[in-house]
């Protein structure tokens, strides 16, 4: 025993992984917690039945393609099983207890920091977002209001409302470059709006849209004659719950009818087809609120979305899954101008697999009879009349999901970069 203890001393260092509090809290909140990988020919039927009888499965990312990973509870643990047990479904258990997994995995993340670049962020300043490890939302607004006042010319930045818990909601608007600007007869040739952060756990997703920010400001090219308005944590609350308290945190905070289920999804509340293909069960991680644009943030975007001039494109940043997915999510029904729109994605996914050689599918929201309604790229293209309108889902494949590692925010921002900048160019032809 005690020569497994000096090996252990030896090979990660004398301190042992000091917890913070935040991932106690998660470990606590995730034990027991299993996650399932499920495929084959029936599993939209499956996922529709099992949803039915188990409100709170989490279904972590689609199911186009015949395979998914979902979340169970211990308490649902069994009826899960037994529901699989008498389905014809090939399924395994990837992740017996999500708290161990987490334990392990900031570990890793924790030894892998010390050997990383160094970079600031805090109260001296924050020249850039971070590679190295994922913001917090201070961290955010700090890099927001330094980019703002170093580029005073071109970077506003604007509170368009509160979360639920009264933190800002920020604006980025990224005028058109100086040279434009004095020219006050030449308009803008469009807008570009860009959502990140909707669902709190996907942390990729507003840690890519800072990094596309910053691009955007400091390399500034061709797509520079463009307005940018940037949303890049648009579920600030939701953000900082999974940080400090449950890592697989999905909703908003608010208060539900239910005290033992908070929290509505964000991207189900948007008032177009709201309620097809979403929940109204307060318990569910797909739940759609009491009515459309019930809650504040969803407001908050909706309104200042409505200001932006001839909006040309609408991208909001998810995770997982490693695709472009475009209108229509409430229906199967193929969209009108669905070719133009795939000729646009297929422009992102090449460029992602000559810059990482990862791929992304592209395809169209609602997988199987998997509907989403409510949800931001819908409303942006039937009731903004968007051209181009993308819920584009980041790494991994499923390998981690959620659990990211940091290691991964530098290559995944580069995909971006390359991926939106193929894209613009491809529907400006
Ligand atoms: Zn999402």
């Amino acid at each position: 025993m005690k020569m497994f203890v000096l090996m252990w001393l030896a090979c990660f260092g004398s301190a042992s992984h000091a917890a913070t509090v935040g991932q106690v809290l998660t470990y606590r909140k995730l034990q027991g917690h299993q996650i399932v990988r499920i495929s084959g020919d029936s599993l939209d039927t499956f996922l529709s039945e099992a949803l039915k009888a188990i409100p709170s499965l989490d279904i972590l990312h689609r199911h186009s393609v015949g395979e998914t990973r979902a979340r169970v509870a211990p308490t649902d643990k069994e009826a899960f099983h037994s529901l699989l047990a008498h389905s014809d479904l090939e399924h395994d258990v990837e992740v017996e207890d999500l708290s161990e997994y987490l334990r392990a995995h900031d570990l890793k993340q924790q030894r892998a920091a010390s050997a990383r670049l160094e970079e600031t962020c805090d109260e001296s300043g924050c020249p850039a977002p971070l590679k190295s490890s994922y913001m917090t939302f201070e961290q955010m607004e700090r890099y927001m209001m330094d980019l703002a006042s170093n580029n005073p010319a071109r970077v506003q930045l604007t509170s368009i409302g509160k979360s639920f818990e009264g933190r800002d909601i920020w604006m980025v608007h990224v005028s058109p470059d100086g040279s434009r600007i004095s020219d006050s007869d030449s308009a803008s040739p469009g807008s570009v709006w860009i959502e990140g952060g909707l669902h709190a756990r996907e942390w990729i997703s507003p840690s890519s849209t800072l990094h596309l920010l910053h691009e955007r400001v400091t390399a500034c090219d061709s797509q520079c004659d463009l307005d940018y308005y940037f949303v890049p944590i648009a579920n600030p609350d939701g953000y900082e719950y999974s940080r400090t308290t449950d890592r697989m945190w999905r909703k908003n905070r608010a208060v539900t009818t239910r005290s033992d289920c908070g929290g509505v999804d964000l991207n189900r509340n948007w008032d177009y087809k709201f309620g097809v293909g979403a929940s109204s069960d307060p318990c569910s991680e797909t739940y759609m609120g009491p009515a459309a644009f019930s809650e504040p943030e969803t407001r908050a975007l909706s309104n200042a979305m409505s200001k932006v001039d001839n909006l040309k494109l609408m991208i909001t940043f998810h995770s997982f899954g490693q695709a472009v997915l475009y209108p229509w999510g409430w229906t199967n029904e193929p969209i009108e101008d669905k070719e133009q729109l795939v000729r646009a994605g297929n422009a992102f996914a090449d460029a992602a697999m000559r810059i990482t050689g990862k791929s992304y599918a592209v395809e169209n929201s609602a997988g199987g009879l998997y509907f989403a309604s409510g949800a931001t790229d819908d409303w942006a293209k039937k009731v903004l009349n968007a051209p181009y309108s993308f819920t584009i889902e980041l790494r991994d494949s499923g390998m981690n999901g959620f659990i990211l590692d940091a290691s991964e925010i530098g290559p995944t921002a580069r995909e971006v970069v390359a991926g939106v900048s193929a894209l613009i160019s491809e529907i400006r032809k």
